[in-house]
């Protein structure tokens, strides 16, 4: 069968290449086991780019992102870098694709594996099979806004701006985004802002309302203010499916529901552009977590998240939602048998290592294919 999907692999630095390396054991599976054929290329990011090109992104490899279908990341940084000036930094090198890519929908699930309920801080029946998404708007709003700076007054003392500012065109494209999530899920959208004392609110919750009418009466739609929000997650955050809000009130959100969960080595992300003409979107996944340089070279790693990064790009950007679940159903199974890397480890559990971990999931799948 010909190869009909390009994927660019980016592992970076730390344990990214650690945990990459058992999704690449899952994607060369899938090339055997299902009708997937995937037509990889490897690249340099981060600190990796830096020590052999002297950028942490080359000019190759941002024009391979731009030409792929997908771009699967690991993570990049650690301490050897951190002395670089800003512009240099392994950092920036994520920055570069996900500005020059028009990234702008950033989608964080947090889901609660039945079996590692326990890791929450949160009661076990508040976030036992806890399944939503966070989405978040990436480019705009008050981190971009202008005028900002800050500026000293006669007096002696300063003056800092920031300025939060939307168009209906921005507020659309993601609030489009919620409603197509929505709709591969259980079809009801949130959408956060605070209407009640900000104009971007009020634009937001008008633009969102209007289409909704229009396109999308099909998905439930509600709004809430986003100071509430924050306390149903905590409160009931089953509540909810999709959650859509700004780039403020999403990385404060994001970061709530994520620990909602407990583990950072489970969770992943997606990053999504706008469609073109054919309808694909240039699309970036990878954990929520950094290098972990603390642990890097160990073994010990949890690839969980890049693996979960790998199922959402089977669901988002090659509409494949079978193979996802398949992916998803052997990293639940190995956990409920009791098998877990150091980060999540349980008493009464068999500790694996990150190869091991691989081991385990490449049989399950053998499992649930057979
Ligand atoms: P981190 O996420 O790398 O690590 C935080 C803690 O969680 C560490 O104790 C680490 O060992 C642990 N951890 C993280 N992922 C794990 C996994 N998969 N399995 C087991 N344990 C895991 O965050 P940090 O320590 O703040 O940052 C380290 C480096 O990573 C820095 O250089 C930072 O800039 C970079 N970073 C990169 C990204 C990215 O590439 N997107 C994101 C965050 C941080």
């Amino acid at each position: 069968m010909p190869a009909n999907k390009k994927l660019l692999v980016l592992p970076g630095d730390g344990i990214g290449p650690e945990v990459m390396r058992q999704v690449r054991r899952v994607v060369d599976w899938m090339d055997k086991r299902r009708a997937l054929r995937f037509e990889i290329t490897e690249g340099l990011v981060g600190g990796a780019a830096l020590d052999k090109h002297g950028v942490p992104l080359t000019d190759a490899t941002m024009a391979d992102a731009q030409a792929t279908d997908a771009v699967l990341f690991g993570s990049v940084g650690g301490p050897k870098w951190d002395s670089l000036p800003f512009d240099k930094k392994p950092e920036r090198g994520l920055l570069r694709l996900r500005k020059e890519m028009g990234l702008f929908a950033n989608l964080r699930p947090a889901l609660v594996f039945e079996e590692l309920a326990d890791a929450s801080t949160l009661k076990r029946e508040i976030i036992a099979g806890l399944d939503i998404m966070i989405l978040r708007e990436l480019t705009g709003g008050v981190y971009f806004g202008e005028p900002r700076g800050v500026t000293a007054l006669p007096d002696g003392t300063k003056r800092a701006v920031d300025t939060q500012v939307y168009t209906t065109p921005e507020i659309e494209r993601i609030v489009r985004v919620a409603f197509e999530l929505a709709r591969k899920r259980r079809n009801k959208v949130c959408s956060v802002e605070k209407a009640n004392v900000m104009h971007t609110g009020v634009l937001w919750r008008e633009t969102a309302t209007r289409l909704h009418a229009a396109e999308y009466k099909d998905v439930e739609l509600s709004h809430m203010y986003a100071d509430n929000c924050a306390m149903q997650l905590v409160r009931n955050p089953k509540q909810f499916d999709v959650i859509v809000t700004d780039n403020l009130f999403g990385d404060l959100l994001s970061d709530l529901a994520s620990m909602l969960t407990g583990s950072l080595g489970m969770l992943p992300s997606a990053s999504l552009g706008a469609p073109d003409a054919t309808g694909r979107r240039k699309a970036l996944y990878e954990p929520i977590h950094g290098s972990a340089p603390d642990i890097a070279g160990k073994d010990i790693a949890n690839p969980l998240a890049m693996l979960l990064s790998f199922a959402m790009m089977l669901r988002y950007s090659f509409d494949l939602a079978d193979d996802a679940d398949i992916v998803e159903r052997a990293a639940k199974t190995v956990l409920a048998a009791g098998y877990r890397t150091a980060d999540i480890m349980q008493p009464g559990m068999k500790k694996l290592s990150t190869t091991q971990m691989g081991d385990m999931l490449l049989k399950e799948l053998d499992k649930l294919a057979a």
